[in-house]
């Protein structure tokens, strides 16, 4: 147990393990302060004189071999020149709780890998001892947390529930940088002012000193990331930008064909099944594919608007349709000068 779980100023003196029926039940094991040395003020944690002694008090700790596990010690009560007559300070434990704080770390830490409830029968302790220990480590990890040196941070929605109400959505806030990636701020909601809220939470230095803000384009985090964190770099993220393509795409699609239709239908044919075709990336085309591209690249575009076609003959490496070069490979780049 020393070695293990060493408390300074206190001993282990007596370790016993408890049966019914045959059966171990518990093991106890029971505390003492040690004899030379002073006992201290729970509130200031230094050394002050003994007042009174309290009755004995039990706190549950972590289990061995699936048997309950518990502290024994009787605590006293000191003098502290400052406090007044307080109990005295015990390592293992923190305020009135029943459960050491090793107890409390344990039961927190596998609430991260069971739920709350599935921790509580696991370790034989209620739902709320769980609770409170996980609010208990949460809070002191808030407390602890260093803030130092975040450069970029991603901002999203998260949706659960039925329906679009404001009270479905939570705003998540995640530092992004490649050396740590972790969560550092959860709020009610997705308007502007839970992300003011999440950016008041990190401080301004940690905001004017952002270097990358990575967010969808749902407005309000757009118009907020625009006000707090203007220098930064702000990346939209890739999902978004592809679903707007497309939609673009597709809408352009439309009015084209629309168009086409009214002046001849052999045109409008023309601008069929070119879908897949304007969406696929230019580096990804093989073969027919990318042969296919280029066709729509310079003919049907062309055909479509002459400015598309004069647009096309300006940048150098045109396609073979416009300019033809037989053997000629496009990569990726042509499409983005596209
Ligand atoms: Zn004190």
């Amino acid at each position: 147990m020393n070695q293990i779980q060493p408390h300074a100023g206190f001993v282990f003196h007596d370790i016993r393990l408890w049966s019914r029926c045959g059966q171990p039940e518990r093991i106890e094991i029971s505390v003492r302060a040690h004899a030379g040395m002073a006992r201290r003020c729970s509130r200031c944690q230094r050394p002050a004189p003994g007042y009174d002694t309290l009755e004995e008090r039990r706190w549950r700790h972590i289990p061995l071999w699936g048997i309950e596990v518990w502290f024994r010690y009787t605590p006293q009560r000191v003098e502290c020149p400052e406090q007044g007559v307080v109990v005295e300070h015990v390592p293992w434990s923190e305020g009135k709780r029943p459960l050491t704080t090793a107890m409390r770390g344990f039961l927190a830490r596998w609430a991260r890998r069971l739920s709350w409830r599935e921790a509580a029968e696991a370790f034989q302790v209620s739902w709320e001892a769980v609770y409170r220990s996980v609010a208990w480590f949460v809070a002191w990890g808030l407390a602890h947390r260093e803030l130092k040196g975040v450069e970029a941070i991603g901002v999203d929605e998260i949706h659960g529930g039925h329906g679009l109400r404001a009270s479905n959505f939570l705003t998540v806030v995640y530092q992004i940088d490649r050396y740590c990636r972790r969560l550092l701020f959860v709020g009610k909601g997705r308007s502007r002012r839970t992300l003011r809220q999440g950016l008041k939470a990190l401080g301004p230095e940690v905001v004017q000193g952002l270097r990358f803000v990575c967010s969808d384009l749902w407005r309000p985090y757009l118009g907020v990331i625009a006000a707090q964190a203007g220098p930064a770099l702000h990346v939209l993220d890739r999902f978004h930008i592809t679903m707007h393509l497309n939609q673009a795409v597709d809408q352009v699609r439309r009015a084209e064909s629309v168009r086409l239709r009214a002046a001849s239908k052999a045109a409008a044919q023309q601008l069929k099944h070119t879908r897949w075709t304007l969406l696929r990336r230019g580096s990804r085309g093989r073969g027919r594919r990318k042969a296919e591209f280029h066709q729509l690249r310079g003919s049907s575009l062309a055909q479509l608007s002459p400015s598309v076609r004069r647009i096309a003959r300006s940048i150098p490496d045109t396609p073979a349709a416009v300019n033809p070069r037989p053997g000629f490979a496009y990569g990726s780049s042509q499409f983005h000068s596209l």
